[in-house]
C-alpha cells in the first residue's frame, strides 16, 4: 500500500484529499506546514509528496528544494496559484508535477499514479509506445499507424524518448532541449516547437487538438500514452 504525505495548511482540502485518497486505497499522511511537512516526510518516508505551495511557515518552493537534497521521492506540487513562474519554480526545484486547485478528482488521481508508476520504474525506459492507433517501437526505431509504417526522424524520436521517461508529467521545455539537441541549443525553442508539429502530424489522429503531445503553456509537453 503506497504511503501518500500531503503539506497542506486548508484543513478542507486535506479532507478532500484523505477521503479521496483513502477511497483510492492509498495510506494518507497529512502536515499543515513546511516544517512539520519534512518531520512527517523524514519519519515516515512516504512514497509521494503533494505539496501545497503556499504556507503558513514559508514557501513550498523551498521545501520542495530541502527534500530534494536527500530524497528522490515524487513530489506533485498542489497549488492555487496560476502563475507560470510559481509552476516553473517548484518543477526547477524538483517537483515532478503540479495540480492547480480546485482539481479534478480523476485529474489527480491519474496524476499520482504516474508519479508513483514513473518512480517504480526509474530510469528504465518504456520501449513500446501506444497513442491509440499508433504503436512506436522506441527500442527498435519502428513506427506504425493505421496507413501501415511511420516514417520518424531521429530526432522525433530522441524527442519521444524523453518525453516517455517521464510518461503522463511534464517535461520542461529547456530540459528536452538540453537532451535532444544539447545545452548549447538551450534557447532555440523554435525547432523544439517545429519537431513537436511534426510529430503531432504523423501520430495524433487530429494535429490541432492533441490528444497524446501535449502542451502545458509555458512549461513544456506532457506525453499521454495508452
Ligand atoms: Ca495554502
Amino acid at each position: 500500500m503506497h504511503q501518500i504525505l500531503a503539506v497542506e495548511d486548508e484543513p478542507d482540502i486535506r479532507r478532500i484529499l484523505r477521503a479521496l485518497l483513502e477511497g483510492d486505497q492509498y495510506r494518507f499522511i497529512e502536515a499543515e506546514t513546511a516544517e512539520r511537512g519534512e518531520i512527517e516526510a523524514r519519519s515516515h518516508k512516504p512514497d509521494l509528496l503533494l505539496v501545497d505551495l503556499g504556507l503558513p511557515d514559508g514557501n513550498g518552493i523551498d521545501l520542495i528544494r530541502r527534500i530534494r537534497t536527500w530524497s528522490p521521492v515524487p513530489i506533485i506540487v498542489l497549488s492555487a496559484r496560476t502563475m507560470e513562474e510559481q509552476k516553473i519554480a517548484a518543477l526547477d526545484a524538483g517537483a515532478d508535477d503540479y495540480v492547480t486547485k480546485p482539481f479534478s478528482t480523476p485529474e489527480l488521481l491519474a496524476r499520482v499514479r504516474a508519479a508513483l508508476r514513473r518512480h517504480v520504474r526509474g530510469a528504465e525506459q518504456t520501449p513500446l509506445l501506444r497513442m491509440g492507433a499508433v504503436q512506436i517501437d522506441l527500442a527498435r526505431r519502428e513506427s506504425r499507424g493505421p496507413q501501415g509504417e511511420l516514417h520518424l526522424t531521429p530526432l522525433e524520436y530522441r524527442v519521444l524518448e524523453s518525453l516517455a521517461r517521464h510518461t503522463g508529467l511534464i517535461v520542461r521545455q529547456a530540459q528536452l532541449i538540453r537532451e535532444v539537441w544539447g545545452p548549447e541549443r538551450l534557447g532555440d525553442t523554435g525547432s523544439l516547437r517545429v519537431c513537436m508539429k511534426n510529430l503531432r502530424a504523423k501520430v495524433e489522429p487530429d494535429p490541432r487538438r492533441p490528444r497524446y503531445l501535449v502542451t502545458e503553456a509555458g512549461l513544456g509537453y506532457r506525453l499521454r500514452a495508452d
